[in-house]
């Protein structure tokens, strides 16, 4: 190992391995690489090395949780907001343990669009490293079915897909997108979109099961919020749900707010679809981690966090989540679906592997340090490191913001 780069050592952690295991064993970051994960105590390593100490106190040590379908947070609404708003929420989210996100851009008309788009791509331009990492765009419409909006606007859901509209869309930040197959009766463009590396998940859909067959040969990989705005399951025509849940290669965003998904629908999923292809995301607005009563205009209407924790329009629709993804894993533990060192993999390894993202989500040799310390008992975000470095600690609260990189 090279002399020139001080060592970080996190010890006296527990550590969510990648098969799922918790082993004692302490963590070596060099720069902003894992270098080594040992057994060793510090005091039997690197006798001439300079090297930074972090004592765990005996707590988990897991990968940085990873949230594909987030809409905003703490004020903040991606598709509205400008560049100090979205770095504003991405400067406070390492606080719950998220340490990467795909800003996930909702239905709009098309100038609004691009904005949108427009903004992200600055943030991610101008990245600062004690910030939340941008992955790149999911893009969430506008080419769904007008049927199952969920809370996106309807006058905004196009009639069919505008070839030359969705071009423009096509920044290289683009990672996701979600459409309904419908709209796509040839499979055309999620096979274009796959052949620009874009992955499609349906969502907001009515499709068929021949339809989602069909979209699948194309390229299409599972479903956005299994289970919301799209069309129920029928055991006739099991549509994207069934074939979702049916098919071993496609994979399931799942929604564990407690409010979203009855638990036992979680549960049957998790059956169906086994740990590695269900992603946990939180479907997040402007509201989540903001005190209840708080009231803002989300897709062209006003929506108020409730005291159940509910985000509701003014016709009493849900508009989204106010729960942030480590909500979901605390959710999964309490519910007794999944131990907590499995449950955190949903949020960090799978959606990492899904994205095609294969230094993240894993404590491993050679992987992005990307950690979040968990208090053992509370389940709650004691540490977080993004590359290495450790922007978040409870005891000192966030890290003082640096100048842009
Ligand atoms: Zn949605």
């Amino acid at each position: 190992m090279s002399r020139s780069i001080p060592l970080q050592v996190i010890h006296n952690v527990s550590i969510v391995k990648p098969n799922g295991d918790l082993t004692r064993e302490s963590v070596i970051i060099k720069g902003q690489d894992i270098e080594k994960i040992t057994e060793k105590s510090p005091g039997q390593l690197f006798l001439d090395h300079e090297i930074e100490l972090f004592d765990g106190n005996g707590h988990i040590l897991s990968p940085g949780m990873i949230d594909q379908h987030i809409n905003g947070a703490l004020g903040c609404d991606f598709n509205q907001g400008s560049l100090t708003e979205v770095r504003n929420t991405l400067q406070q989210l390492p606080t719950f343990g998220i340490t990467r996100i795909l800003p996930t851009l909702i239905t709009a008309s098309h100038p609004d669009m691009l904005q949108a788009i427009q903004t992200i791509e600055e943030v991610i331009h101008l990245k600062r490293p004690q910030d939340t990492q941008i992955l790149g765009i999911h893009l969430e419409g506008p080419y769904l079915n007008k049927d199952y909006p969920g809370a996106h606007p309807v006058k905004h859901i196009r009639d069919r897909i505008q070839l030359d509209e969705l071009e423009s869309f096509l920044s290289p930040s683009l990672k996701l997108m979600t459409l309904c197959p419908e709209k796509d009766p040839q499979g055309a463009i999620i096979q274009l979109l796959a052949e620009k590396g874009i992955k499609t998940l349906a969502g907001h859909s009515a499709a068929t099961t021949e339809e989602m067959y069909h979209a699948v040969d194309c390229g299409l990989l599972g479903a956005t919020h299994l289970f919301n705005a799209v069309k129920p399951f029928h055991h006739r025509n099991p549509g994207v749900i069934g074939v979702t849940l049916g098919n071993p290669h496609l994979y399931a965003e799942i929604i564990a707010d407690g409010i979203h998904v009855h638990p036992e629908s979680i549960k049957m999923a998790l059956n169906a679809k086994g740990m590695g292809k269900t992603i946990l995301v939180s479907d997040a607005m402007e509201l989540a981690g903001l005190p209840q009563g708080t009231s803002c205009q989300f897709a062209g209407q006003q929506v108020t966090l409730m005291d159940s924790n509910q985000v509701v329009n003014t016709s009493g629709h849900i508009a989204g989540s106010s729960a942030l993804l480590g909500e979901g894993v605390r959710n999964l533990v309490q519910w007794k679906i999944l131990p907590f060192e499995h449950a955190i993999q949903l949020a960090s390894q799978i959606p990492a592997q899904f994205l095609g993202e294969h230094k993240l989500g894993k404590i491993a040799e050679g992987c992005i340090a990307d950690l979040v310390l968990w208090n053992k008992d509370t389940l709650t975000v004691e540490a977080t490191w993004i590359e290495g470095k450790q922007v978040y600690t409870k005891k000192t609260g966030q890290q003082p913001s640096e100048q842009p990189a």
